[in-house]
């Protein structure tokens, strides 16, 4: 018997002014590429390589959505494999960074090296959305050993209200201060006091990233610039409340990133949200930026508290649809 295999894990789900490469695999292996043609259902997109195969390119002729549907000759696939995107004009973020070293200048928090590297990673995840982030001018140093360790009490840091004040390189975009750690003592509910550690605080004003936390590593900057986007953090499960997610992938659950359905049978809705960019655990391996909203555990802070949602009609805001793509900190 054929049996085809399209793995349409939520991957690049949009392409821009440039070709896109989008990715199918067939199975098995002896179905030619000949018998595998790649159309717009709806979009104003072309297929500058032609359009069969496995692989083909994907060129953005017009801003708007669209709709590429995959036909294998003889298999009588229904629905047919399909990707949602969108043909949006590239953006370029300009980002201030400042670099806090201790008060006689020495032990910066990172190395101007590694700062490359996490803007590398950042484009390589934002290049899904056509987004590119670019560091204004040169890296700013501050010596204030004093910013170096943050402590914050009930995710309140009075110490980032004067930090975020370093002036911008440039009146837009986004300001990224890289220090040491961040460290937030909660109480509890039987009021007992605890200290987490935290790799990022992302606020209206600016972006503190904790370079000597355990889970700092190079996606980090990328998941705070989502944040600077608007995007929320999506959990399976999290300490603070009782509701996990559980089950398989299905269409109410990922709406705009279902692909007709055609993932392998073992994979779960929380394999799936732990490759998202904003999954709120540290995990190098992250990345994929979504076309829609995808259900999952997310919170709102309403009233000084967190409200936790875990609703398919309420899927948590990860993807191109509520991410604003001229972030600025004031
Ligand atoms: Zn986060």
């Amino acid at each position: 018997m054929r049996k085809i295999v399209a793995t349409l894990f939520i991957i690049a789900m949009v392409s821009f002014a440039f070709s896109a490469q989008y990715v199918i695999d067939i199975k098995p292996d002896t179905i030619p590429d000949s018998d595998i043609t790649w159309t717009a259902a709806y979009g104003n997109v072309s297929f500058p390589s032609g359009n069969k195969g496995r692989v083909v390119n994907v060129q953005g002729e017009d801003t708007g959505k669209f709709k590429l549907e995959i036909d294998v000759k003889g298999l009588g696939l229904n629905p047919k494999p399909h990707f949602y995107g969108e043909v949006l004009n590239p953006e370029t973020v300009p980002v201030t960074v400042w670099v806090v070293r201790d008060d006689n200048g020495n032990s910066p928090a990172i190395e101007a090296t590694k700062v490359t590297e996490c803007f590398s990673k950042a484009n390589w995840a934002f290049e899904q959305v056509a987004m590119t982030y670019e560091i204004v001018g040169s890296i700013n140093y501050t010596n204030r050993s004093d910013w170096l360790n943050i402590v914050g009490t009930n995710s309140i840091y009075s110490q980032t209200r004067e930090m975020f004040r370093l002036p911008k390189n440039g009146d837009r975009g986004l300001r990224l201060i890289f220090i040491n750690t961040v460290s937030n003592v909660i109480t509890t509910a039987n009021g007992s006091m605890i200290s987490t550690s935290v790799v990022g605080i992302s606020g209206m004003r600016g972006i503190a990233m904790a370079t000597k936390a355990r889970s700092f590593s190079l996606i980090s900057v990328a998941h705070e610039f989502g944040h600077a986007c608007g995007l929320r953090d999506i959990y399976v499960r999290n300490s603070r409340t009782a509701l996990m997610v559980t089950g398989p992938i299905t269409e109410a659950r990922v709406p705009w990133d279902w692909g007709g359905g055609y993932y392998p049978a073992d994979v779960t809705q929380s394999n799936l949200i732990q490759r998202l960019l904003m999954y709120g655990e540290s995990l190098e391996g992250k990345g994929d930026i979504p076309t829609g909203r995808v259900y999952g555990l997310w919170y709102e802070v309403i009233n000084g508290s967190r409200v936790w949602h875990l609703n398919e009609a309420n899927g948590a805001p990860v993807g191109v649809e509520d991410l604003d793509r001229n972030p600025n900190h004031l």
